[in-house]
């Protein structure tokens, strides 16, 4: 086994894949290029909440920890 430790960002990308039921996050970024509304994941750490963002937001507000620390799934994969 290896003991490279994932980034963050991976470890909330394969998180957001997990909640939505993907099991490949090509299909799930796939989804979010289509649609208007993305999936957004809050980026502190213990806290997975998930709201559909829009595309291009990298500070939306999290419900359940209070913060603007929804980061939209395209922002996370580097796509826009
Ligand atoms: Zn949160």
């Amino acid at each position: 086994m290896s003991n490279i430790a994932l980034s963050q960002k991976s470890v909330k990308l394969m998180k957001l894949c997990d909640q939505k039921g993907f099991d490949s996050l090509d299909d799930l970024l796939l989804l979010a290029l289509l649609n208007s509304a993305c999936p957004g994941i809050c980026m502190t750490e213990g806290c997975d909440h998930t709201a559909e963002m829009e595309p291009d937001q990298d500070q939306g507000f999290c419900e359940a920890c209070g913060g603007n620390t929804v980061v939209s799934i395209l922002v996370l994969a580097d796509l826009i």
